[in-house]
């Protein structure tokens, strides 16, 4: 099938427009119409080598959002004209413990990743979701319930199982105390989540403007941190902070801010080493993790979850031709709150 979209063909080029051949319906795929394909940083990372060597040519994007347009001879989960989304992997080895246990995304064998990276068969590149079709196997695309819009919903797919997941995973529940750090494409998932929770939600930020925003969201309270001494006050409080800044910090002030037994979940990728202090990981036998997305029957019980309470992203729609902007834009944190292409306009 032939699709249209935008690629980066070597690192650190910009995104141009794009032909490519999809591969004809397998028996358990479905073909995809896109609506709409979300901006993740993660895309950025990637396309610029931050991260390590990409490969190339690279068609970007792992948040898609659209509506079924046909479907392989055994698919029974989804049927023609429902709405459908794609997140960060497109298939595992589905045999081994991690696969069994419902945790894909950490599949033993290596999870297939939307777009930089090999397909099973290990020579065909797998091309993202900046495009205006996208074919995937049935098991690893989701329902999106009727009530939420699809510009906004595509988000969900990366950013918001993103944060979801180490929320459920950590307990968040009423009463907890919980700080997001960096408000961004995930991060602002991450407080309309663990307010929806109950929790008592702090924003770290190191853009003063994005206050109100922040409130409006759901937020109790917003911290800027251009001033990192403005934590000190706040030192033991916390019962679960989450990362999501895409650059480098230091991660020992925050570290700080956590209870005894308390858990910082890192999920944003810098791409260079924290350093992380013994002393403060000592000081309240404290606890430094990592979250990676979320498994495909989590993506769908966050989808649920989000039609239930009318959680989505805050997004700008934008045309193909603006994403190397978009890009720049994104980098400088100069965006409300995630990027989303039109696929109209591949
Ligand atoms: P984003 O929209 O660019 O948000 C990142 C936020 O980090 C910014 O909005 C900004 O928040 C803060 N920030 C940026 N530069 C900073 C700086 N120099 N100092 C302090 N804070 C800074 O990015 P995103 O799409 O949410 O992704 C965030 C990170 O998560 C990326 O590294 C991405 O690759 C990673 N990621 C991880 C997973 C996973 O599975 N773990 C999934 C998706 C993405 P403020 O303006 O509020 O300070
Ligand atoms: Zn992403
Ligand atoms: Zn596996």
């Amino acid at each position: 099938m032939k699709a249209r979209g935008l690629a980066v063909l070597k690192a650190k080029e910009l995104l141009q427009p794009y032909e490519f051949e999809r591969r004809e319906l397998r028996p358990n795929d479905v073909a995809i119409d896109v609506a709409y394909t979300g901006i993740c940083h993660s895309d950025i990372h990637q396309a610029r080598e931050e991260w390590g060597p990409s490969i190339f040519p690279m068609v970007p994007g792992h948040e898609i959002a659209g509506t079924v347009s046909a479907i392989g001879s055994q698919v029974s989960k989804f049927a023609v004209g429902d709405r459908i989304g794609v997140g960060v992997y497109i298939d595992s080895c589905r045999t081994c413990e991690n696969c069994l246990g419902g945790l894909s995304q950490y599949c033993l064998n290596g999870m297939t990743a939307t777009y930089n990276g090999m397909e099973r068969d290990g020579t065909t590149i797998a091309n993202g979701g900046y495009s205006n079709i996208f074919v995937v196997d049935s098991d690893y695309a989701v329902h999106i319930p009727k009530n939420l819009p699809l510009q906004a919903v595509a988000p969900l797919l990366c950013a918001g199982i993103t944060l979801y997941s180490p929320l459920r995973k950590w307990g968040t529940k009423t009463g907890m105390k919980v700080g997001i750090m960096g408000l961004g494409g995930l991060g602002h998932m991450g407080v309309k989540f663990a307010k929806a929770m109950g929790a008592e939600v702090t924003v770290f930020s190191h853009s003063p403007s994005k206050e109100k925003d922040a409130l409006a969201m759901g937020a109790h309270h917003f911290v800027c941190t251009t001033d990192i001494t403005v934590l000190h006050s706040m030192r033991k409080k916390f019962d679960l902070i989450i990362n999501a800044v895409s650059a480098e910090l230091d991660i020992n002030e925050y570290l700080k801010l956590l209870k005894i037994d308390s858990t910082l979940v890192i999920v944003g990728i810098p791409g260079k080493p924290y350093a992380v202090e013994a002393g403060v990981m000592l000081d309240g036998r404290r606890n430094l993790a990592g979250s990676m997305i979320g498994a495909v029957s989590e993506l769908q019980e966050m989808m649920d979850f989000c039609g239930e309470h009318g959680i989505v992203s805050d997004v700008e729609v934008i045309n193909a031709d603006y994403a190397n902007e978009a890009y720049e834009r994104t980098i400088k944190s100069d965006v409300k709150y995630r990027f989303v292409i039109d696929a109209t306009s591949f």
